[in-house]
């Protein structure tokens, strides 16, 4: 199974400089890309098509959204659908990422609703769960997973081949903040999520790739990387510059 390394550019970089780091990255990962590595880029929804048309042909990378409204078309001012996302040439969405649960105020309902609309239109999703430092100290750890498996993956469509859907583990006070989780932590959270995964989705658990993302930078991905469970990382601020992708990657 692919290791999956995914960059969330958030809200950074125009169409100019979107295009320019991935043909940055183009350029470095030619001929060094590991194989048993996937890479995704989620630019923002403005920058998404530059970014796709600056890939060379035979690129390595694939591309996504980093939102989408779970509705075909219609009256939803500002919102993008599935098949405007497929249409720009991308194929990931990401959901559920902390910073639209706590500053757009999305809630677990919403996330599931995304999240099956977007598998049901086609679209591969990286659906992201994480407590915060509050819910973490109380001890509701578990119960904070599970409460967003179970609402984010309720109602997806049948059958879905396990490559489609990846679930990404992010801890909301490791994201952005320079803390990473340590070892343990990670190891313990991302046991809970497998066994979690077990119950909703049955025996394509074991296919099923979960990512760690927060504060992964060159310097800790490849320790990240080889822990228990960990298939793979989402990361954000050290995925904006090309070189330190790369390093990322090629952990
Ligand atoms: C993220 O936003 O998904 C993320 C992991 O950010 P950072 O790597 O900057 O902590």
């Amino acid at each position: 199974m692919k290791k999956i390394i995914a960059a969330n550019w958030k809200m950074n970089k125009n169409s100019q400089e979107a295009a320019q780091t991935v043909q940055e990255l183009s350029a470095i990962l030619n001929n060094t890309l590991p194989e048993k590595r996937e890479v995704i880029i989620f630019p923002s929804f403005i920058s998404l098509e530059a970014s796709i048309h600056a890939a060379p042909e035979n690129t390595v990378l694939q591309f996504g959204a980093q939102d989408v409204y779970p509705a075909k078309d219609g009256a939803y001012t500002g919102e993008v659908s599935p098949s405007m996302i497929l249409d720009a040439g991308a194929s990931w969405v990401l959901t559920g990422h902390s910073e639209r649960r706590h500053i757009i105020k999305e809630d677990n309902a919403f996330v599931g609703q995304k999240t099956s609309f977007a598998l049901a239109s086609g679209l591969n999703v990286v659906a992201c769960v994480g407590e915060t430092l509050e819910e973490r100290e109380a001890g509701r750890l578990y119960d904070v997973l599970s409460e967003q498996l179970n609402q984010t993956l309720a109602k997806l469509p049948t059958p879905l081949s396990p490559e489609r859907l990846v679930v990404a583990y992010e801890p909301v006070w490791a994201i952005g903040t320079g803390k990473t989780a340590g070892s343990e932590d990670i190891i313990e959270a991302h046991a809970i999520i497998r066994e979690l995964l077990k119950d909703i989705i049955g025996t394509s658990v074991f296919q099923t790739r979960i990512l760690y993302g927060g504060s992964v930078k060159p310097e800790n991905a490849a320790e990240i990387l080889k822990l228990e469970n960990v298939d793979g990382l989402l990361v954000g601020g050290a995925s904006l510059k090309a070189d330190s992708f790369a390093k990322i990657i090629c952990a």
